[in-house]
């Protein structure tokens, strides 16, 4: 490890954090500390960074504004890359959004609108990274990322770059190729179109009430835990099996919005975790569905 991060350091990849606790790192402000924490301002940088850990057979993960993450307690062994200042940046060229991979998804939608243009709408409550839009496909209120996407300039797992385009990312429910092959949004490009400033914001407005009225929004969560399963929704089942407002350490299953976990302050991942298998058991057991998690785990139990 020292040998690592001796190397990492001389190749100058950016800032390089040892032991860093990933807890603020995540919206659901849970987890333990990741071995090194990678945060490169360039694409050179991540390039020369994925490089090296490769060639150390150092496991890497990414990671965007930790709200779609369970970061376990334990934490995570090996790297975790986080995009810098250099990736968050933004553009308009014509009706074209083109955003760094950390530029935030709800400030993208606010940009467009700002701009006149019409399609990101549906963002402006997800509040994670453009990285992590594209890796989840995103979406919300009837649509999604794979609605606007034009391109992405993804680094790979072996340093290369290419620029993929809507075919190449198959995306699909909350699903793209970045879920098979391993790389990093760089930055990406969303196809607009010119619409009415105040429709646009009349629009914006009115989702934005829909989630405050209906979403835990003041508490540490990570957005819907379950994935919806075909023609039916996660959080219909969980009311329904008579889980809204059940704790488990300093978790519960928000009385709100049942698919929603919020941490009621010391929340652990194994808290989450517990009450994540309860609703699966539950659930299964009431209805026959064997709910899927839509948040993603990261680290060793
Ligand atoms: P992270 O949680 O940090 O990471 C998610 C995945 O993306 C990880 O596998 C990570 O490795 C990968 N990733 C991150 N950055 C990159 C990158 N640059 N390149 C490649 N891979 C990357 N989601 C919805 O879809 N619709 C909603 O309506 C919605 N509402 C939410 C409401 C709340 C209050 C909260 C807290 C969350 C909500 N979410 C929603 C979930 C979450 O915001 C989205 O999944 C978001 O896209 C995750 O982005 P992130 O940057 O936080 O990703």
């Amino acid at each position: 490890m020292q040998q690592l991060i001796a190397e990492l350091r001389q190749a100058r990849i950016g800032r390089l954090l040892v032991d860093e606790p990933l807890a603020e790192h995540t919206t659901w402000k849970i987890g333990g500390p990741a071995d090194l924490l990678l945060i490169p301002e360039t694409r050179e940088e991540l390039a020369a960074a994925i490089r090296i850990l490769r060639r150390h057979g150092t496991p890497w993960r990414m990671l965007g504004k930790g709200s779609n993450t369970l970061v376990t307690d334990k934490g995570v062994r090996g790297a975790v890359i986080k995009l810098g200042g250099g990736f968050d940046r933004v553009r308009f060229e014509g009706e074209v959004a083109t955003a760094g991979g950390a530029y935030s998804f709800i400030k993208l939608s606010v940009m467009a609108g700002k701009e006149g243009l019409t399609g990101l709408e549906f963002a402006g409550g997800i509040p994670g990274t453009v990285g992590g839009a594209v890796y989840m496909n995103a979406g919300a209120h009837g649509s999604d990322v794979s609605r606007i996407f034009q391109s992405a300039d993804i680094v790979w797992e072996d340093g290369t770059t290419s620029t993929c385009t809507l075919e190449e990312m198959a995306f699909g429910y909350r699903h793209s190729v970045l879920q098979e092959r391993r790389g990093v949004v760089a930055e990406a490009s969303f196809r607009l179109a010119r619409g009415d400033r105040k429709e646009i914001a009349a629009a914006m407005a009115s989702y934005k009430d829909r989630r405050r009225r209906t979403q835990p929004l003041q508490m540490a969560c990570a957005g819907s835990v379950f994935r919806n399963p075909p023609n039916d929704h996660a959080a219909r089942l969980i009311e329904a099996a008579g889980l809204k407002g059940a704790r488990q350490g300093g978790a519960e299953i928000s009385p709100l919005h049942a698919n929603f976990i919020v941490n009621l302050g010391g929340a652990t991942a194994e808290d989450v975790l517990t009450l994540i298998a309860r609703v699966q058991s539950t659930v299964e057991a009431k209805f026959g569905i064997r709910l899927v998690p839509e948040v993603l785990l990261m680290g060793e139990r």
